[in-house]
């Protein structure tokens, strides 16, 4: 259970300290899937980091499974972002030098990890159809092939929480269907957040949510 708690967000600016999110609210169970839309410059990024441990809310909670990850020491919620969160990118932020399958292991190369990541690696790619891609470098896939390879890559230490900002952005519409399919078929073993411009991928989702006057709505 993800649980978000009267969290707000001040940045400091040189006209003293600008406002981006208020009493942002919301409970979420493992197999909860949402879309978060709203206009560019609404907080959405700036919560997505809020949920995954990046950016500390000015005020407010936020849990999951009952850990309140702010409370954490500095190596602890290090630790819950690398084994607790996965994040996905409009750019997928591959390592171009490596290969598609050294990119899915990168997350385990810091602390500990599973003697089988190595198939566990091998297999999330082959669910997401990139079995035959294996020993590709970014610079050899497709758009929706890279953005398939950083999908494989968040879920490598089997995230209790998957955050995708803008995942489609930079796809074409065949793709993002494709993309967003995977997406949804993922939910049942995690919380699935998407921030996402595209109506039609909004739409396809459970639960829907709108950023809106610096605070969450309900669709
Ligand atoms: P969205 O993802 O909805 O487009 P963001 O969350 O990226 O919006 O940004 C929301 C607002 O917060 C913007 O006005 C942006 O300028 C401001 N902002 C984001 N990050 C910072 C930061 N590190 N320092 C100051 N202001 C920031
Ligand atoms: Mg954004």
């Amino acid at each position: 259970m993800l649980s978000v708690t009267n969290v707000s967000k001040e940045y400091a600016s040189p006209n003293g300290s600008l406002r981006i999110l208020s009493d942002v609210n919301l409970k979420l169970e493992t197999g909860s899937a949402i879309s978060v839309m709203g206009p560019s410059g609404s907080g959405k990024s700036t919560l997505l980091y809020i949920l995954g441990g990046l950016e500390a809310p000015t005020t407010g909670s936020v849990s999951l499974n009952g850990r309140d990850i702010y409370q954490l020491k500095d190596d602890d919620l290090a630790a819950f972002r690398r084994d607790s969160v996965g994040f996905v990118f409009q750019d997928h932020c591959l390592l171009p030098q490596c290969t598609v399958l050294e990119n899915v292991l990168i997350p385990t190369l810091v602390g500990k990890s599973d003697p089988d990541v190595g198939d566990r690696a091998r297999s999330l790619l082959e669910a997401v159809g990139l079995g035959p891609r294996l020993n590709h470098r970014p610079g050899e896939l497709s758009g929706g092939e890279k953005q398939r390879c950083a999908i494989a890559r968040a879920l490598i230490h089997k995230p209790g929480l998957l955050l995708c900002d803008e995942p489609t952005g930079n796809l074409d519409r065949t793709t993002a269907v494709g993309v967003a399919d995977l997406l949804l078929d993922l939910q049942k073993d995690t919380i699935l957040v998407v921030v996402t411009h595209s109506v039609e991928l909004g739409k396809r989702f459970p639960q829907r949510f709108e950023m809106d006057n610096q605070t969450l709505h309900p669709v």
